[in-house]
């Protein structure tokens, strides 16, 4: 029998999840464990995958100037392309006005909001870890990125008799983690039957989230929709296409996997090992590349999350009849593009950090119950396109490194 290919299993069980969720929401908790398992196992190898990557990464990265010239390459494709997304979403939002009118009965309790989110000062002293055990154990990525990097950049710089075994073990452990990622990615259609049947089942039982998201939360799901629509459609692919010189096209048919589970689970750290799989496997992107940029993507590159945090903000303000004039609206921006660079890659980790902004321009932080109903699949579609802008940035940056693609 011919295999079929991953991402129409995926397909597949996406289709047979929404059944399921629909017409057994009583039967979920007998597959909700497919989901729970499947997450466990991403989560059990991102730690060891993103240490032994970035290492081996900059270990093969080779001297400071080349190190030096990818990290700025990387940065300032995550901060360009995160603050047009903002752009495009200010501009939407400007346009619309979902928030004018809107109903304020419906705010939710939200627990534990306030203190959700770091300061900004905070979330950068943090980068440096005081235990880095306690990094592991918190799954503090940003600090987990940065000592892995600082060990990866020493490595070069002892003598060879040391160098030579550090790489050698970095690089082993590396192709073992990958080895074990792609055993799991062979469970993906199952645990995201159980991911989705989950999600649909209780939302079966909450009708009423349903109907807020095509009804008063309707025109604010719309805006988000239409602004990651535009940056996922036409910013990303114009980018790829003129600097990466790439087929965006061809280069979404090989992202097709990863796509779907950053959508089915809300999570860009869960689908990193995909990503790298995809981005390395079927667009041909150097090891080299994709093992330094892509989990530093997975942490701090979320354009979806920056163009939400954005909209939702200006949603809001638009609600509670408070005027943002030009000033405050690039306070908006610039806390904007900051929230998604410290939001982590895990399911509604971009609306606790909507407080960040909420404070910055003085607007109550119950506001984001107004949101709160229709942030699940909102989510579900800004992780998509979190990953999807990884995914460019790792195929550009790759093109202007020289490197021939399969896109
Ligand atoms: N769930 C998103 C991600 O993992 C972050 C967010 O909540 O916006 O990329």
């Amino acid at each position: 029998m011919k295999k079929i290919a991953l991402h129409w299993q995926i397909l597949i069980a996406l289709v047979l999840a929404v059944i399921y969720g629909v017409f057994f929401p009583t039967g979920i908790e007998y597959v909700a464990w497919l989901g729970d398992l499947f997450l466990r196992a991403l989560k059990m190898v991102i730690i060891p995958l993103i240490l032994s990557s970035i290492i081996s990464g900059v270990t093969g990265i080779g001297n400071v100037e080349n190190l030096g010239r990818l990290g700025a390459k990387t940065l300032t494709y995550y901060v360009v392309t995160s603050t047009l997304a903002i752009l495009i979403g200010l501009f939407l939002v400007n346009m619309i006005t979902p928030g004018v009118g809107a109903d304020l009965g419906f705010e939710k309790e939200i627990e534990g909001l306030a203190g959700g989110g770091r300061s900004l000062p905070e979330t950068l002293l943090y980068i440096v870890p005081s235990n880095i055990f306690e990094a592991f154990y918190n799954s503090e990525m940003l600090s987990i990125i940065f000592f892995a990097i600082l060990f990866g950049f020493f490595i070069t710089r002892v003598d060879d008799k040391y160098n030579v075994i550090l790489t050698d073990f970095f690089n082993s452990v590396f192709e073992v983690m990958m080895k074990i990622t792609m055993f799991i990615i062979k469970f993906t259609p199952l645990g995201i039957f159980g991911i989705v049947a989950g999600v649909v089942g209780e939302q079966a039982g909450d009708a009423g989230a349903l109907l807020d998201l095509f009804g008063r939360l309707g025109l604010y799901s719309l805006t988000v929709i239409l602004a990651l629509l535009f940056h996922s459609l036409i910013t990303l692919p114009i980018i790829l296409k003129v600097i990466g010189r790439s087929d965006p096209f061809k280069h979404f048919k090989a992202m097709t996997t990863p796509l779907l589970t950053a959508f089915s689970t809300s999570s860009s750290n869960a689908t990193l090992p995909l990503t790298m799989d995809a981005v390395e496997h079927n667009s041909g992107v150097s090891n080299k590349i994709t093992s330094f940029t892509l989990p530093l993507g997975a942490t701090i590159n979320m354009d979806g999350t920056a163009l939400y945090e954005c909209i939702a903000a200006m949603f809001i303000a638009q609600a509670y009849g408070v005027e943002l004039g030009v000033v405050e609206q690039f306070i908006v921006v610039a806390t904007a593009l900051l929230a998604s660079i410290g939001a982590a890659g895990i399911p509604m980790a971009g609306l606790i950090m909507m407080s960040v902004i909420l404070s910055a321009v003085g607007l109550p932080l119950e506001g984001v119950g107004l949101i709160l109903a229709v942030d699940r699949p909102l989510d579900m579609l800004r992780t998509t396109v979190n990953v999807w802008s990884d995914s460019c940035g790792a195929a550009v940056i790759a093109k202007t490194e020289g490197e021939e693609l399969k896109i």
